[in-house]
């Protein structure tokens, strides 16, 4: 019997294919209805079991300190489950910091996935989702990632085999849009339009290219409005013959969807290099199984 002692893990980032903000709650949350799925960027984490909780960050704008969302949630897993010993976590950064592609959130849910796995505990699926969501609403999404439409505060999850069959290019500007700031000059547009957002979830885009008249982002008018470089990076990727071009959360990354991959790759090429671009294939899903253990040590 052996037990795994170092994992290795990548958190994918996510865009969001559409995001409606549809009330304030009572709880001063809202709540939105959205497509949260998984794109080919991704963070690197290490786990290896030891005493105490511990981090190393290669991003300044990451610090490994208490408030990493990588050590709130070892932090959470270990005060919830009452395991006795800890981990030292190496992360390694290439998801773009508060580019509305929910890095930190992916970042979590892979520390409670690997613990889960380093600390022997087998807790379910939905137990992880529950202390997920604790830490935040996109991070209950990432415990299964791939793709879900989601309600609620984002933590409402139906997931499925959505692909996308179109060549995503990501394009993060060098501009910062703080996510309650959007929250607090966004207009809630009452729920009249649910059913799009979910056809497209069940549609398939490849044969039914109309759905994507469905898919808006209703932060896009309060952050285009006070971020003018946002929308020019929309503009541009329209221009470059996108059949969708969308910002992702509440910015500022923008991804346009191309039928193409040369137009896509020229679309990248116009971009200077303080714009970081990635791109995913048609129809990716993120690599199986979602964590890999490096070594094994006697019990
Ligand atoms: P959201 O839309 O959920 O706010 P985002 O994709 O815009 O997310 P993140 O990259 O998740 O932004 O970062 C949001 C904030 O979380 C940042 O201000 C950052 O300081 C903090 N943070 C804490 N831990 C991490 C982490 N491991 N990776 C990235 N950011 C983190």
């Amino acid at each position: 019997m052996s037990a795994s002692h170092r994992i290795l893990l990548r958190p994918h980032a996510k865009i969001n294919i559409g995001l409606h903000i549809l009330r304030k709650r009572p709880d001063a949350y809202h709540d939105i209805e959205t497509i949260f799925h998984e794109v080919d960027l991704y963070d690197e984490i290490e786990l290896v079991r030891t005493e105490g909780i511990s981090m190393e960050s290669s991003s300044p704008a990451a610090p490994p300190d208490a408030e990493n969302l990588c050590m709130r949630a070892a932090a959470l897993l270990r005060q919830w489950s009452g395991y006795e010993h800890g981990v030292h976590i190496r992360l390694t950064k290439r998801i773009p910091v508060g580019g509305g592609l929910g890095g930190g959130s992916s970042d979590a849910a892979a520390v409670l996935v690997g613990l889960n796995h380093l600390w022997n505990l087998s807790l379910p699926v939905e137990d992880l989702q529950r202390l997920g969501g604790q830490l935040g609403a996109d991070v209950s999404f990432f415990i299964r990632g791939e793709s879900a439409y989601a309600t609620g505060r984002g933590e409402v999850l139906r997931h499925g085999d959505f692909r996308v069959p179109f060549w995503i290019l990501l394009v993060t500007p060098p501009v910062h849009v703080s996510t309650a700031w959007a929250y607090q000059h966004v207009v809630p547009r009452p729920p009249t339009r649910t059913s799009g957002l979910s056809a497209v979830f069940e549609g398939d885009l490849g044969r039914s290219p109309d759905l994507l008249l469905e898919v808006e982002n209703d932060f896009e008018i309060p952050v285009f409005a006070h971020y003018p470089a946002i929308q020019d990076v929309k503009r541009r990727l329209g221009s470059a013959g996108a059949a969708l071009a969308l910002m992702s959360g509440s910015g500022a990354s923008v991804f346009g969807l191309f039928r193409e991959e040369d137009q896509a790759n020229s679309a990248a090429a116009g971009f200077s290099d303080e714009y970081l671009c990635s791109l995913t294939p048609p129809l990716f899903r993120p690599p199986q199984p979602r964590l890999r253990v490096i070594d094994d040590e006697p019990r």
